[in-house]
């Protein structure tokens, strides 16, 4: 049985950035308030880095798309928010300073960034593991035709969020037309090689639940899915990691104004796993925003929440001190139990 109509993400089908409609949840230290006062307990859980394994580089906000549970407050119109090719050699530098064997790049769109190909031909020469965080739809718009092919022969990994593999699900938070757009895209994967079992071409699909409720059990709906998608569309993936949706920015808007926010919050903080605290990806990732600015995860960035030195010095990539970063403590707040109910939630699935 599905969650209620009332718990679901629905309304109007179109949404626009929060920056676009200047609403005062596109202040981040607004979103932070809004999380006080539901009342729920703080998040006390005191966590502390290991060493970098996933260096993540969030290329910029621009999306082609406007999806009503994003939590970038990514759109066609974020423009200004564009990793400079400056910022980028920046990145590469530190990179070279870490021992990270991955690099996960994201956005907005990241494939829209004019530097995209220098920043992943640059990671593939350095033997990295290159992950593409792609919507899929991007990878049918003019400029990102060729991507498949390109990324197959560098090896680029992909994990392609998709809601749902039914189309009402997927069209109801990203737009109506985005579940086929979706599935041709997969077809031009699955062309090229990606999603059949090829660990150099690995197709990994990312859902995040449809409404205010959290992630279902992964292994069961990977079977679901690859059954779905291959019956009914012909395409196929390699895996399907499920994260919850973070109760921040346009997913914070919708929580507020379908009076779901609190008892969402309430069902994170009651699904509390300490299990998860060990495997949370703010200890094995370092999150680089489009300007530079270091975070902890790629949730406190969007939170404006600088990862910061131990003598309280906001980090930044242009002064990038390894050591210093690993000294630190990771800045948390109520959406971290985003991360910590149920089953866990990170960049990767489910952590315990
Ligand atoms: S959720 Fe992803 S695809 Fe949707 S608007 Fe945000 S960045 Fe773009
Ligand atoms: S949002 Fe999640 S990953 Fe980020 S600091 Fe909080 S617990 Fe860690």
């Amino acid at each position: 049985m599905g969650a209620p109509e009332t718990d679901k993400l629905i309304g109007p089908r179109a949404t626009t950035s929060l920056v676009s409609r200047a609403a005062p949840l596109a202040s981040a230290a607004r979103q932070l308030q809004v999380l006080e006062r539901t009342g729920v307990a703080p998040f006390k859980a005191t966590l502390r880095p290991a060493a970098v394994e996933i260096f993540q580089i969030n290329v910029g906000k621009l999306c082609n798309m406007t999806c009503r549970h994003c939590h970038v407050d990514a759109g066609p119109d974020r423009t200004a928010e564009m990793m400079s090719r400056e910022t980028v050699e920046l990145c590469l530098a530190a990179l070279d300073r870490t021992a990270a064997a991955t690099v996960d790049i994201t956005g907005g769109a990241p494939e829209l960034n004019p530097h995209f190909r220098y920043l992943v031909e640059q990671c593939v020469r350095r033997g990295k593991r290159v992950i593409d965080r792609c919507n899929l739809t991007v990878l049918l718009t003019g400029p990102c035709r060729d991507l498949p092919a390109w990324f197959a022969e560098r090896g680029v990994e992909i994990v392609c969020s998709l809601p749902h593999y039914r189309k009402r699900n997927t069209d109801l938070q990203r737009g109506d037309g985005t579940f086929e757009k979706s599935i041709e895209a997969l077809e031009r994967l699955n062309a090229v090689g990606y999603g059949q079992g090829n660990p150099r071409l690995r197709l990994t699909l990312m859902h995040n639940p449809a409404g205010a409720y959290l992630a279902g059990d992964r292994a069961s709906m990977e079977r679901e899915w690859k059954q779905g998608l291959k019956d009914n569309y012909g395409v196929s993936f390699d895996a399907l990691i499920a994260l919850n949706n973070m109760p921040i920015s346009r997913f914070l808007e919708w929580l507020e104004a379908s009076g779901n926010l609190h008892a969402y919050m309430e069902t994170l903080v009651n699904a509390y796993n300490p299990a998860t605290v060990a495997g949370l990806m703010c200890r094995n990732t370092l999150s680089v925003g489009w300007d530079g600015r270091l975070y902890d995860c790629d949730f406190n960035q969007m939170l404006e929440l600088d990862a910061r030195y131990a003598d309280g010095e906001r980090a930044h990539i242009r002064d990038f001190d390894p050591a210093r970063l690993a000294a630190r403590s990771i800045v948390t707040a109520r959406h971290c139990f985003g991360c910590t109910a149920g089953a866990g939630s990170s960049c990767g699935g489910a952590i315990a």
